[in-house]
């Protein structure tokens, strides 16, 4: 497996589309690498891949060296500065077209994820950011089996999950839980994205969606509450226009306190 020299592997997974995975993990990336951390993102959500999109690198193309695909660099590391090396890799990279769909069957799926796993050159990082299709599919099925077998003790961090605060999304995010109480995957803990829109004008927090849902599951699943984040026009205003990594870090995840959070088990 290409991931031996990789300290951290995290999934980032949720029980349905749309609640915010992969802005969370396009945030986690960049907050750990602007904390000094060498990162990179695998997405493996094969017929829906958004990472090229939200780090604005669609039209960068996957080298193929001898031993493997070098993955896209997002950021290049640069130390004086604190910044750590950012690499992701795809499949939207390998598609043709922006809009090509790729409809597969579950057998050729199993084989694509497993090729991103042996296949990609990631070499000595300190995270792996895995961002899964939403749901519990033929991929997670892989990736849990694959990653099972050949991580090393302890290299497999375990699942960050998202949902938002409404009941559909939590009871679907609880198949998730369940998910990773049944591959023995361990939880690092629960995210509820937009809880609650903040007024520009008069500060105001609305629960538009109600509030505390995914607090409450945390509980019911004895694992950790990592947080919530409230719905914020700007972050759709700069994932819409291509401009992701200029959202001011720190402010949805600080990678300084989850990596502290990680550190201690
Ligand atoms: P998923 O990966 O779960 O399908 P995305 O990360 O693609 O979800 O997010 C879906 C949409 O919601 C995107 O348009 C994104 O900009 C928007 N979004 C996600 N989180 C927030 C937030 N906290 N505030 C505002 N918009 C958000």
């Amino acid at each position: 497996m290409s991931l031996t020299k990789i300290k951290h592997i995290v999934l980032v997974l949720s029980g349905k589309g749309g609640v915010g995975k992969s802005s969370i993990t396009t945030q986690l990336a960049l907050s750990l690498s602007l904390s000094g951390h060498s990162v990179g993102v695998l997405d493996v959500d094969l017929t829906g891949p958004s990472m090229p999109r939200m780090f604005n690198i669609e039209d960068a193309k996957v080298t193929q060296a001898p031993g493997g695909w070098l993955p896209v660099p997002v950021h290049a590391a640069n130390p004086e500065k604190g910044v750590g090396e950012l690499r992701c890799m795809s499949l939207g990279f390998l598609l043709r077209g922006r809009g090509d769909a790729v409809v597969w069957r579950g057998p050729k799926k199993t084989a694509m994820i497993r090729q991103f796993l042996s296949d990609v050159l990631w070499g000595e990082m300190d995270y792996l950011l895995i961002d899964t299709p939403p749901g519990t599919s033929d991929e997670h099925i892989s990736l849990a089996e694959t990653l099972l077998k050949e991580a090393k003790p302890g290299q497999l961090a375990g699942a960050v999950v998202v949902t938002t605060p409404q009941a559909v999304a939590t009871a679907d995010v609880k198949k998730e839980l369940n998910f990773c109480v049944k591959t023995s995957i361990p939880v690092i803990g629960v995210i509820e994205n937009m809880a609650g829109f903040v007024c520009p004008n008069c500060a105001e927090c609305t629960d538009i969606f109600g509030k505390g849902g995914g607090q409450v599951m945390a509980k019911d699943f004895s694992v950790p509450f990592l947080g919530m984040i409230p719905i914020d026009p700007q972050f759709v205003m700069l994932i819409e226009t291509g401009r992701m990594p200029e959202y001011p870090q720190g402010t949805v995840i600080n990678g300084e306190d989850f990596s502290k959070a990680l550190q201690n088990g």
